[in-house]
């Protein structure tokens, strides 16, 4: 039997490498991995992700809750605001997780927790009611008042 496909069609089929993002928090001692496609990036710019991480803006990648694994360590959470938990390491704080029961099947990731952060860039801007003042926004992405619709902070 010949090559398949043949040279001829200028093609080959190839396994397409599932994407494995990895990432932890700052001491190591919390580390996961998530499969599959980041369906939203943006950046947050509420104030309970501006608290519960200690900075202006926050971004985050959303994945499939199914697909979250941690690897090593214990997620701790934090229930930041009705239905919502944010996991975190108990060791050094790092904000790492963010789960609303109003998106049950999602889990939102800091993005700026992944070992290679640069893969995921930010698509818009949620929360831009709370947005500091001093934070300018010149890059172009929509921008929207507040969440998608089914979330506060
Ligand atoms: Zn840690
Ligand atoms: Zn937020």
């Amino acid at each position: 039997m010949g090559r398949w496909p043949p040279a001829a069609l200028g093609v080959t089929f190839r396994r397409v490498p599932e994407s494995i993002y990895t990432g932890g928090c700052l001491c190591g001692a919390v580390r996961y991995e998530a499969r599959g496609v980041a369906r939203y990036v943006c950046y947050c710019h509420c104030e309970s992700c501006r608290r519960a991480a200690g900075a202006a803006l926050v971004p985050w990648a959303t994945f499939e809750r199914a697909q979250l694994r941690i690897t090593h360590g214990t997620l701790a959470g934090y229930p930041s605001s009705a239905g919502v938990l944010r996991g975190f390491c108990s060791a050094c704080g790092t904000s790492l997780t963010y789960q609303s029961e109003a998106r049950a099947a999602d889990v939102d990731i800091a993005v700026a927790s992944l070992d290679e952060p640069a893969a995921l860039a930010p698509r818009m801007h949620l929360w831009v009611q709370d947005k500091l003042p001093w934070l300018p926004i010149s890059d172009g992405l929509p921008q929207y008042p507040a969440g998608l619709g089914d979330e506060d902070g």
